[in-house]
């Protein structure tokens, strides 16, 4: 019964396959399409990114943010106005250069971010302090020609994202702009995707194209011993303002360069729940979330059926008035077994079965997805609670398991065996190219950077470098990521 739905990896033994069978059999994203890289998201891991907008945009917007919408295509001479911008980007960027059956006399790039094409057009927008501070956010599709191979969500060529651009008229201001956006998506990882992870400044040969610097938010996956990249935050301090000419005349009536930032996330969120909070039986999503938070399952016995139903419709109904997102799966043609399956790889937070013997007892068996908790309920206010319950169990044991996963280590054979050992690697380093090319090169995991919302510099004080010995600067982070 239901045998060739559940996954049949197990999440620590193998996680790619473990993962790729859970995106698949639990309907979140396809990736049998005719372009490597572009997937179809499917309703379900759709749904997920759906719930992120609705949380996430209102938080924009309360900030001041507007949404616009800019172009698709980006001349080439536009993309090259920041020379490390483009030099950044050029390996990745899709190009098209036909239209209809004539060569085009510019190539147009697919945009792979929209630093280039917006700025174009603020520098039109602005002209004096008056118009600053300018926020602007977009959710769209990018394209980055991914040559490696590709993941649904965690590594794709074609993906979906916001990005938040704004001005500002010093450097300090754009800097607030930078920390308070970093509160934002603080809260938007932690509270409702119940994700754990590192603030990190990443280094200067990791930091964004163009960038003065960037802040990135690394959650952690245990089971495959790998970092992943959730969101950046990045200071464009004038970089961007002075190529694209993008100057305000002062109270002081003097002609200034604007500074700048940009922020953003993907749908890469989808994947980053799936890959957290998974386990052997599928997904696991945080109700915040969650496309249908509950799932009812009537349990039906010959000649028993109608009373059972009618219980189960009323309770939709009841659930629906207090705000849950629930779901009813009356299909006839499937055991409940079946059904318990399939929700529980899909990851539903709750599930609601209704049999015979509840209905005696006026009420339900609910059953918890994150630790299979069973147990009968009267009361139908219950469900939100539960569900907060949830909500929270999932985010500590993130924040605990992320916890545990981080070592304090001294030279480059520690870094060495807390990689081999699925760990993060907390050490001390020297600041010097070197050292982080070096331990790249030797096993294959990268300086994910510095604590930026702590400062940890006094501990790197009397230490020495993990790769070369030679006086540390900087307590850093060092994993294999996606
Ligand atoms: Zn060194």
């Amino acid at each position: 019964m239901g045998e060739e739905l559940g996954v049949s990896t197990r999440k620590e033994e193998n996680f790619s396959q473990w993962y790729l069978e859970v995106v698949r059999k639990g309907g979140f994203a396809d990736q049998r399409t005719p372009v490597k890289g572009c997937d179809v998201f499917m309703p379900w891991g759709f749904g997920i990114w759906e719930n992120i907008q609705s949380i996430a945009d209102p938080m924009f917007k309360e900030r001041g943010v507007k949404n616009a919408y800019f172009p698709l295509f980006i001349p080439k001479s536009l993309l090259e106005k920041e020379a490390e911008h483009f030099e950044g980007f050029v390996p990745e960027v899709a190009w098209v250069t036909r239209g209809g059956d004539r060569e085009l006399d510019e190539w147009l790039a697919i945009r792979p971010t929209s630093e280039t094409i917006m700025y174009y057009t603020f520098s039109k927008w602005i002209s004096s302090y008056r118009d600053l501070p300018l926020r602007i956010n977009q959710w769209v599709n990018v394209v980055r020609w991914e040559t490696k191979a590709t993941k649904p969500f965690l590594r794709s060529r074609e993906f979906l994202w916001q990005e938040g651009h704004t001005v500002h008229a010093s450097w300090e201001e754009a800097k607030r702009e930078v920390d308070e956006m970093i509160e934002v998506y603080s809260k938007i990882f932690d509270e409702y995707l119940a994700l754990p992870f590192l603030i990190l400044k990443r280094t200067e040969n990791d930091k964004f194209a163009g960038a003065d610097f960037t802040v990135a938010f690394d959650t952690f996956v245990p089971e495959a011993g790998r970092v992943l990249q959730l969101g950046t935050v990045h200071h464009l301090g004038q970089n961007f303002s002075k190529p694209f000419e993008i100057t305000f005349k002062d109270r002081d009536q003097k002609v200034k360069y604007a500074y700048q930032t940009s922020w953003g996330f993907s749908t890469r969120l989808i994947g980053a729940v799936i890959a957290v909070h998974g386990d052997d039986r599928g997904a696991v999503i945080p109700p915040r979330v969650a496309p249908v938070q509950v799932v009812i399952v009537p349990i039906l016995f010959k000649g028993k059926e109608e009373p059972v139903l009618k219980a189960a419709r009323e309770l939709l109904e009841k659930l629906k008035e207090i705000g849950v997102r629930v779901e009813l799966d009356d299909r006839e043609d499937k055991t409940p077994g079946w059904k318990f399956n399939e929700w529980e790889l899909k990851g539903v937070p709750l599930r609601i079965e209704v049999g015979p013997r509840d209905v005696e007892k006026g009420g339900f068996t609910v059953v918890r997805r994150d630790t299979g908790e069973k147990r009968f309920e009267a009361e139908v206010e219950r469900v939100p609670e539960l569900l907060e319950e949830i909500q929270r169990s999932l985010r500590e044991r993130a924040w605990k398991r992320l916890e545990e996963s981080i070592v304090v280590v001294e030279d480059l054979e520690g870094v060495k065996r807390a990689v081999e050992e699925k760990k993060i690697a907390k050490t001390y380093w020297c600041g010097r190219d070197e050292c982080e090319f070096g331990v790249k090169e030797e096993i294959g995991a990268e300086i994910r950077g510095t604590r930026y919302d702590v400062d940890e510099s006094e501990e790197a004080k009397n230490k020495k470098c993990f790769f070369c010995g030679r006086e540390a600067k900087f307590t850093v982070y060092i994993a294999k990521s996606w």
